[in-house]
């Protein structure tokens, strides 16, 4: 299964994507965590991206495109991958399109996560991520970046829902909620009943 999930920063996309791709055994590529770990290790890649990513803005379209055609080009990425944070621009959609069609491929969904806009900025402000066992916040995460990031997603990304509703390729996921019942709206809008079936009893099962 090929899918897209799409959402606004904060919208619990990584989240998301980890579960929801181990339920259907595809990899979660996340362009973001791709980025930052060029970053740490200050590959080319990551010094061109370093700036955008820093100031909220989205790095260039022919940088990240180039970077996500040579990831799904893995043989892990052969039968099926859940985006994260890809595309973000119209421009990047249209290129997923096309080099997926090239290959005979097509995406069979786009899952919108959907949270108002006063619960992100409550959620951002207030996340930490581990950086060598230390919770720190996000460069990015900060009140004024995130309010930036939030501008970013509007006007360029948010307007994918209708590019991917025209061709009937959206489901509207309501991400308020315990993970586990996004989750399981997420899979629901999949057709994903096998990965619902094997829903684990308890935590333990993860
Ligand atoms: P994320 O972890 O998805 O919030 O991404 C963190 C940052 O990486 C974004 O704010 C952008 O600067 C950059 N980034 C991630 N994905 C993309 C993309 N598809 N297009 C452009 N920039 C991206």
């Amino acid at each position: 299964m090929r899918v897209v999930l799409l959402g606004p920063p904060g919208a619990g996309k990584g989240t998301q994507a980890q579960v929801i791709a181990a339920r259907l055994s595809v990899p979660a590529i996340s362009t973001g965590d791709i980025f930052r770990a060029n970053v740490t290790s200050q590959t080319d890649l990551g010094k061109q991206a370093k700036a955008y990513m820093d100031a909220g803005d989205l790095v260039p379209d022919e940088i990240t495109v180039a970077m996500v055609s040579d990831r799904l080009a893995e043989p892990d990425a052969k039968a099926g991958f859940l985006l994260d944070g890809f595309p973000r621009t119209i421009a990047q959609a249209e290129q997923l399109r096309d080099s997926l069609a090239e290959m005979g491929n097509r995406l069979d969904r786009c899952l919108e996560l959907v949270v108002d806009e006063e619960e992100l900025v409550r959620r951002l402000s207030g996340r930490r991520v581990s950086v060598d066992g230390e919770m720190v916040q996000r460069e990015d995460d900060k009140p004024e970046t995130v309010r930036h990031r939030l501008e970013v997603y509007r006007e360029q990304t948010a307007p994918l829902a209708g590019f991917y509703d025209e061709v009937g390729l959206l489901s509207r996921i309501d991400a308020i909620g315990e993970i586990d019942e996004v989750t399981r709206r997420a899979l629901e809008a999949l057709g994903a009943d096998e990965a619902l079936a094997d829903e684990p009893d308890d935590e333990s099962g993860r």
